[in-house]
């Protein structure tokens, strides 16, 4: 007899919902944490009284998390507290002049953009819609059906035609769309950041993406804590059912027998069995370095092999000795969409990092979570996070000697941008480096996303959240599908836990 039901690799968000849904349906379910902490890229640390989130800073469609305990029979909000946050972010470039904050009401975002260009004001509107009432059937039926084949794909039309409406969607580039709404360069800006969110410029990412955008403005939320609360959250519900979450394990190996998945091994060399693995970790490593070639057709081993692995994101954490001079909980700079596209090719892939006329320019987004919970930083002091993209491997260099050379770049930038005298107020500053990323949580090339979303790799062309090679073996987390960020991974989560559940019961 196996020692659990389900034993699940990885205590990200990914890994939690779909723990919580086997414990909520009777299954002896374990899930084994290599850190010390919940949460992995959706979470918190303290450091002398200030409280950095690691990765993600805000969450929209909180609707998964809805559904999430809707499934579990427990009421959300005495799980994860949630505060919305308006408005949702400014865009700002102090050398020019620039600054507009978009709020949550499509109206008054509107009206902030006619301010200085009437015609893209309208094409808001418009883009408006044209789009709200596709995504937002999209998300409520394609975030929660299985994808892996085309006979899901048939059931999701049959059940939702509607989706048919929004395949150009997928068809088309993040870049094409906003390019035939906007035609004022600040604009474009503002709306051609989201392919970040994907890990790709907006010329390369699916159209699905341009509005994102456009889902910010049913609400973007932070819960008071830090993000940590929101693992936290599904891991008291995940307990409160019964279930057991054990930290300091770190699987080395999935146990396969016969194309059978039967339980992992522990850097220690125990072995734990279980009826069914999850591995809510990176898919490659998964199937690459957990299960190995030998156990694999070669077919599956090409096809995982050829993945790309998603862009990585340095993380920088300033605390400051005062309130920043800003607006909104995210601001951003140098996010044209040209310049995106030109980084890409010219500076990312090429392992470099960016400059403008020889001096480094670190773009990105900087999060003021203290704003919404001010108990975040000592009295009088704010918590301050900058999100940057950047390669994992810097030619000529390397990030652990670059290291503090990049917090001064970005600390330069944001002086240079957003906050004029950022420098004199910062007390405490620290980065989380590509490498540093991949050391804490084990991403394999610090991938924030696992597996690149690009149109090639969404729905069943990416990693199936049911091994379609192992028996036994799911997936879940940022690789597999919907993709990366807290509530697809939440909904990508609910999948593979529906997935088990009908297949087990
Ligand atoms: C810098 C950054 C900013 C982001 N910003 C946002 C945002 O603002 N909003 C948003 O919605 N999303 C954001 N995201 C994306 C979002 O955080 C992730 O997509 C999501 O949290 C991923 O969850 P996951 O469960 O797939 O994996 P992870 O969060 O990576 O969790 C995996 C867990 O598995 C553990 N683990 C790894 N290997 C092993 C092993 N061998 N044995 C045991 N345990 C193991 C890790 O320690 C980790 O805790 C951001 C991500 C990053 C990195």
């Amino acid at each position: 007899m196996a020692d659990y039901d389900v034993v699940v690799i990885g205590g990200g968000v990914g890994g939690l919902s779909a723990a919580a849904l086997c414990q909520k349906a009777g299954m002896k379910t374990l899930v084994l944490e290599q850190s010390d902490r919940i949460g992995g890229c959706c979470s918190t640390f303290e450091v002398e009284g200030f409280h950095f989130d690691v990765g993600a800073s805000v969450v929209e469609v909180t609707s998964a998390f809805e559904e999430l305990f809707k499934r579990l029979g427990l009421p959300r909000e005495k799980y994860i507290p949630l505060v919305q946050v308006d408005p949702i972010y400014e865009y700002r470039d102090n050398t020019r002049g620039i600054s507009f904050a978009y709020p949550t009401s499509v109206e008054e975002t509107a009206e902030v953009i006619s301010r200085f260009s009437p015609e893209d004001g309208k094409a808001f509107e418009k883009f408006a819609k044209d789009f709200t009432p596709k995504i937002i059937g999209l998300v409520n039926n394609f975030f929660y059906a299985p994808c892996q084949g085309f006979l899901d794909i048939i059931k999701l039309v049959i059940k939702y035609p509607k989706i048919l409406e929004a395949l150009p969607m997928f068809v088309t580039t993040h870049q094409k769309i906003v390019a035939k709404y906007f035609k004022n360069d600040d604009v474009l800006a503002s709306m051609a950041f989201q392919s970040f969110y994907a890990g790709l410029p907006p010329d390369m990412c699916a159209g699905l993406y341009a509005v994102v955008g456009l889902l910010e403005h049913e609400g973007i939320f932070y819960p008071p804590g830090g993000m940590i609360k929101i693992p936290q959250g599904i891991q008291r519900a995940f307990e409160d059912l019964g279930g057991e979450t054990q930290f300091g394990k770190r699987v080395v190996r999935i146990l396969v027998e016969n194309r059978k998945a039967y339980g992992v091994e522990l850097w220690d060399g125990t072995q734990i069995t279980a009826e069914v693995v999850v591995g809510a970790i990176n898919a490659k490593k998964v199937y690459m370095d957990m299960i190995g070639r030998e156990h694999l057709p070669w077919h599956v081993w090409r096809g995982i092999s050829s993945m790309i692995l998603s862009m990585p994101c340095p993380m920088i954490y300033l605390g400051v000795d005062y309130e920043p001079p800003l607006v909104a909980h995210h601001t951003l700079t140098l996010t044209p969409p040209q310049l995106m596209n030109d980084y890409w090719s010219d500076y990312y892939l090429k392992g470099k990092l960016y400059e403008v006329d020889g001096a480094p320019e670190i773009m990105g987004l900087v999060s003021w979570a203290s704003k919404v919970d001010p108990s975040l930083a000592p009295k009088g002091k704010h918590v301050l996070t900058h999100m940057g993209l950047a390669p994992y491997n810097l030619v000529g260099d390397d990030w652990d000697r670059h290291k503090q050379r990049y917090v001064q770049e970005a600390i330069a930038t944001i002086e240079k941008y957003l906050i004029p005298d950022l420098s004199d107020h910062v007390v405490y500053q620290d980065m989380a480096t590509p490498k540093d990323l991949e050391r804490m949580l084990l991403h394999p090339g610090g991938a924030v996303y696992g597996i690149q979303t690009d149109i090639s790799h969404m729905a069943m062309f990416r990693p199936s959240n049911r091994s379609k090679s192992i028996k036994n073996l799911y997936l879940a987390g940022a690789s597999t599908h919907p993709g990366g960020g807290v509530p697809a991974v939440v909904a990508g989560g609910i999948i593979t836990g529906g997935l088990i559940v009908k297949d087990k019961s």
